[in-house]
């Protein structure tokens, strides 16, 4: 079988019915997918995964969202494809030595909402499975029935036995997966960017001052066309490194925001966790720009943060989830792909903060 070298689960945010697992409103499937993706894709860490080169799907995403997978993850050499036949097919692709990494992601987000993805590379070493958090989905009632690749994973993805290995056999498929788990997940705890500046780019304390709040309007109607050129930035946090002057540009954009170079920028990533707050402020009903007004009616008043990601750059950033003034000045937050709002007929997305180690499961 291949060997699985990381592994996440994500289930919705929302606290529904059910109590666990929900939807939360500003979240889908391809919001689902791409969190899980990025928890096995580790930006912040290149050195522990391989690039796949191949990128399956399977599972109901909104339209669109398939091709615009690769650049939501930063994988852009690589077409997802959309696998059909349900748990069996990816069941067989688990069980398949693998020559190169490969993602498998499965998304299902109707009802108990939840995403996995298993980052997998060449057959021949040890068989392991990284779980990412122990608090599994309880979402996922009957252990045993693997009735989408989302159940099967999940079972794989349970403690082992004292033996330290798991195997499922699946009826019909004829086909018996086994996995033995590496330990808990680590690491989360923590974040570096290898291509940052010698001094790092993990901030340091802010002083409490008065916040600078000036950043924080969104604006209103933003034209399909510029939301669409500037997509690395909204969803990636992408920078712009001049080679010229050193200096960042953030969104970045096609000339330096410092000295004007158009043909020295080259991409940075800046940290997708691990920001600290340096300003706070609470959007009340009434006083949201007009395109937040779905949110507002959903969930009330909200917080939108300034973020430091870099000794250079800061950003603005709602926090996730309704309970406004919840966040604090000095607080570590990270960030999360979320729907925003509704434009032109379709959702924009873009980063949200969430508390900083909140439940990685
Ligand atoms: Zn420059």
């Amino acid at each position: 079988m291949a060997t699985v070298r990381a592994a996440a689960l994500v289930r919705g945010h929302g606290r529904g019915a059910s109590g666990a697992g929900d939807l939360a409103p500003d979240e889908d499937a391809f919001t689902l997918l791409v969190e899980a993706a990025e928890r096995v894709l580790r930006p912040e860490a290149p050195s522990e995964v391989t690039a796949p080169v191949s990128v399956s799907v399977w599972g109901a995403l909104p339209p669109g969202a398939l091709e615009e997978l690769p650049l939501a993850l930063g994988v852009t050499s690589v077409a997802p494809r959309l696998e059909a036949g349900g748990v069996a097919t990816f069941a067989e692709r688990l069980a398949e030595p693998q020559p190169a990494a490969q993602l498998l992601l499965a998304v299902e987000a109707s009802g108990s909402a939840a995403a996995v993805a298993l980052l997998t590379g060449p057959a021949g070493e040890e068989s392991g499975v990284e779980i990412s958090g122990a608090d599994g989905p309880e979402v996922f009632e009957a252990p045993g029935k693997w009735d989408s690749p989302v159940r099967l994973a999940w079972t794989l993805l349970q403690p082992p036995p004292p033996d330290g290995s798991r195997a499922v056999s699946l009826p019909g498929a004829r086909l018996v997966l086994r996995a033995r788990r590496l330990g808990p997940f680590a690491g989360e705890e923590s974040w570096t960017n290898p291509s940052a500046s010698p001094e790092g780019n993990v901030p340091g304390a802010v002083p409490v001052g008065e916040p600078d709040l000036s950043t924080v309007s969104e604006g209103a109607y933003l034209p399909a066309a510029t939301y669409r050129e500037n997509l690395p930035s909204r969803w990636r946090l992408e920078a712009a490194h001049c080679r010229k002057c050193g200096k960042l540009s953030f969104p970045a954009r096609s000339a330096c925001s410092s000295c004007g170079s158009m043909q020295e920028l080259e991409p940075f990533p800046l940290p997708l966790r691990g920001g600290i707050i340096e300003a706070v402020t609470t959007v009340r009903p009434g006083a949201q720009p007009s395109e937040f007004d779905f949110q507002v009616q959903r969930g009330g008043a909200y917080d939108v943060l300034l973020v430091r990601l870099h000794p250079e750059v800061r950003v603005t950033l709602q926090l996730t989830g309704s309970g406004a003034a919840s966040a604090r000045i000095g607080d570590r937050v990270d960030t999360v792909l979320r729907r925003l709002y509704p434009m032109e007929g379709a959702w924009r997305y873009g980063r949200k903060a969430v508390p900083s180690g909140r439940s990685p499961s």
